[in-house]
């Protein structure tokens, strides 16, 4: 095992990671990242299609402003953010985010007179180069600016463990550098965890192999709260086949360069959603959408998997070719984007919830741990939010002047433990044991099942007993075709099962602990949202026995208050 002493280790190279390692340089530091895929090309910031406006940004009114605000609390997050935060991210965005980017070379798309494109409608987004297509661009560009500011990494490298000391504080972490096998301990005086959404829980998902919740079960061994892990975000306009990740997503957002949104019908071909009528102010409207296709399931005209239908065909083709690159994903399976309906499914997509922190400061509950981006549950990300907090952490953390602090000690133990579960994992399937490919696929499987749209209580509780159970059978029974530890993805795969297992059960528990429906959430049994009780953080406890304990904290609204008490869930329409 290599060890290494840092001041900081981020965790994960998307946007927050890697924004945070740049500004931490700018500030002095010298971070390392650690990156499970590569820098700039994993996860899930590579998909971010739009680029919203925040502000007063290229001619935004103040009712656009407004709006912009409106909709990232309610539609965004369904009233489960701090205002604040939003309201600071904002000027961020406007007054650095997007001036450091035109800076730096990324191109956003101008008219034949020079001028950005936008989309029209109350709240504004523009792309690079087409809508669809800036996150790659972007991230491109990140690589770049880690190479021009020679900041370190270990790329393809998973962390699989968290070091900590006597007082429960994180002081680094174990790291597996797949292609040769290598084992580090790194020790560190701050942790960042920026490992994303963890969208690849579920059969139909947006999510990239990496996405396997790996840093909230990281940080939920550590006893780190947790905040709304039971509010996942879906996608409702994917194409239904192939069993589709990303980029044959049928927009339904507004279009840059046009009028117009994309269309849904059901199966006798009635029109049931459309962005530009149905949500206006939802400029990424996915959860109103969500709600309307399960409206369609229950009326026997729509499946969750398919059956459906999303169109541009009342769009010109050519506008749509011009500044839409989800027109390629038509193009590939044959269809003819000006005239063709695609049969459309859901899947998951964002997680609004996961590790609970401050979001003024990305400080967790346990000491030398914080968070930045997707992984937190303070927010639903976005590329601009998320590389906000990438900001904020390194602010933070050059405030404490961790460079002053004192190395801490590596916890030889603890680091030789981690050791010897890796090497344990890397053994052959005993006689009737199963593959990981084969937990993972039943987990997610069990997930889209019982933790699709419609929940209930017994349905969930089945659920924890199947998590269980497959828990039991991964201890006892998993194993690897391959044995060789070079670039073994079985290896990669045994240990992203058990943070599976270990989220996929703590979203269950947290799932059955919020007694109202809220957004993409909907329990039957609680067909309400309740602003009264729950418009509240929901925080699970991870306690030393195994156990989860739970506290409900209401959010504060300095702004934007719900227009509610409770009302039927069908009945709200964000
Ligand atoms: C399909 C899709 C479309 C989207 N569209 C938009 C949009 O149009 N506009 C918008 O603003 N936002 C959009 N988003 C949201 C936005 O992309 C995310 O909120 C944001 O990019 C998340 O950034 P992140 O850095 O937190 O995570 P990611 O970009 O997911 O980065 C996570 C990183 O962590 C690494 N990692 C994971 N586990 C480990 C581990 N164990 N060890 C080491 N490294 C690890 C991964 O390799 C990766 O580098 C979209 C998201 C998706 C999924």
């Amino acid at each position: 095992m290599k060890t290494m002493a840092e001041e900081v280790v981020i965790v994960g190279g998307g946007g927050a990671g890697t924004y945070a390692a740049l500004r931490l340089k700018e500030l002095g530091y010298d971070p390392l990242v650690v990156c499970k895929g590569l820098i700039g090309k994993s996860g899930c910031s590579i998909f971010a299609g739009n680029l919203v406006l925040s502000g007063h940004m290229l001619g935004t009114t103040d009712a656009q402003s407004e709006a912009t605000m409106e909709y990232f609390t309610k539609w965004w997050n369904n009233f489960l953010i701090d205002q604040d935060y939003l309201v600071k991210g904002g000027s961020w965005i406007e007054e650095t985010f997007y001036p450091e980017l035109d800076e730096a070379g990324l191109y956003f798309r101008r008219d034949d007179q020079g001028d950005i494109v936008a989309s029209v409608g109350s709240v504004r987004n523009i792309a690079a180069n087409q809508q669809g297509q800036s996150g790659m661009l972007l991230m491109d560009r990140r690589r770049k600016q880690f190479a021009e500011k020679n900041i370190r990494s270990l790329e393809e490298t998973s962390v699989t463990a968290l070091l900590t000391g006597s007082g429960g504080e994180v002081i680094g972490v174990v790291a597996l550098h797949y292609p040769t096998g290598e084992r580090y301990a790194i020790t560190a005086k701050a942790v960042v965890l920026a490992t994303g959404h963890s969208d690849r829980l579920s059969t139909r998902s947006t999510g990239t192999r990496e996405q396997s919740a790996d840093g909230i079960a990281l940080a939920a061994r550590a006893y780190a709260e947790m905040c709304n892990l039971e509010i996942q975000w879906w996608h409702a306009s994917d194409f239904a086949y192939p069993k589709t990740w990303d980029r044959m997503h049928v927009y339904p957002n507004p279009l840059v360069g046009s009028t117009e949104s994309a269309r849904m019908y059901n199966a006798d071909g009635e029109l049931f959603f459309e962005q530009k009528t149905d949500a206006p102010v939802g400029l990424a409207p996915y959860a109103t959408q969500f709600k309307r296709v399960g409206e369609q399931v229950a009326k026997g005209k729509a499946r969750l998997d398919g059956g459906y239908t999303t169109s541009y065909a009342h769009i010109p083709p050519e506008v749509v070719k011009e500044y839409n690159y989800h027109a390629k994903a038509f193009e590939k399976v044959g269809l003819d984007v000006g005239s063709d309906h695609v049969e459309s499914a859901v899947s998951w997509h964002c997680r609004q919830g996961g590790v609970h922190c401050d979001p003024h400061t990305m400080e967790t509950s346990v000491a030398g741990l914080y968070v930045a981006g997707g992984i937190g549950g303070h927010s639903n990300g976005g590329i601009g939010v998320v590389s906000f907090d990438g900001n904020i952490v390194a602010e933070t953390i050059a405030a404490k002047d961790v460079s002053a602090w004192a190395q801490p000690e590596l916890p030889a133990d603890q680091a030789e433990a981690e050791d010897g579960r890796l090497a344990g994992l890397l053994r052959p399937v005993p006689e009737g044991g199963v593959t990981p490919m084969r937990i993972k696929n039943k987990l997610r499987q069990l997930m889209w099942d019982k933790m699709g749209f419609e929940k209930t209580e017994p349905g969930m509780s089945e659920a924890l007993e199947v998590v269980r159970s497959l828990r039991q059978q991964a201890e006892a029974g998993m194993g690897l075709k391959n044995t060789t530890p070079n670039f073994n993805y079985g290896w990669v795969d045994a240990i992203d099962a058990f943070n599976m297992i270990d989220v996929c059960e703590l979203t269950i528990l947290s799932a059955l602990n919020r007694k109202e429906s809220r957004g993409p959430f909907y329990r039957t049994d609680y067909p309400y949202t309740d602003n009264e009780n729950w418009h509240a953080r929901n925080i699970l406890i991870p306690t030393p026995d195994g156990g989860v304990e739970f506290r409900v904290e209401p959010y504060a609204t300095p702004y934007l208050e719900p227009e509610f008490e409770r009302r039927d869930y069908f009945d709200v329409p964000w």
